[in-house]
């Protein structure tokens, strides 16, 4: 998807990179509105993958309901090496925690999501959106204006 910003800027993002507890899941559990959002972004052609430490060890049966692909990653360093195996200038990344700098450092946009497991003061100086929702994050790839007007100088 091409996002036009202020002053001709454009950019494109053909992939989304979330982090799972915290972010895509709450205490555990998937909010109600993700599935449908996913297969949202699915049908728009976006490429979603998760990168988990699977804290909760629930990353597989969670991605097969979702059907999206997930990598695990430990550490915030593995978060950044499974993320410079893809075309980051192209990449979204959503995540709420300290672990999630690895792959805010090298996304084109990062978003954090201020959920009940709370954001990291540290991730806050690596991102460009703070969202009060996973659902919000994601409409702002369904609402291509939404994101547009959020970025605009
Ligand atoms: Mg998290």
């Amino acid at each position: 998807m091409q996002y036009k910003v202020s002053h001709g800027e454009t950019f494109e993002i053909n992939t989304l990179v979330l982090d799972l507890n915290g972010t895509l899941s709450v205490n555990g559990w998937v909010l109600e509105g993700v599935k449908e959002r996913i297969d949202k972004l699915n049908s728009l052609g976006f490429k979603i993958i998760l990168f988990t430490g699977n804290q909760r060890g629930t990353a597989g049966k969670l991605c097969g309901d979702l059907g999206i692909e997930y990598k695990v990653a430990q550490t915030c360093k593995d978060k950044e090496e499974e993320m410079l195996k893809l075309d980051t200038n192209k990449c979204a990344a959503i995540g709420n925690a300290r672990i999630d700098i690895g792959t805010f450092k090298h996304a084109k946009l990062s978003i954090l999501t201020l959920q009940a497991e709370g954001i990291h003061a540290k991730a806050i100086s690596h991102v460009d959106i703070i969202v009060p929702s996973i659902l919000d994050a994601l409409d702002l790839f369904i609402n291509k204006d939404s994101l547009c007007a959020t970025l605009r100088e």
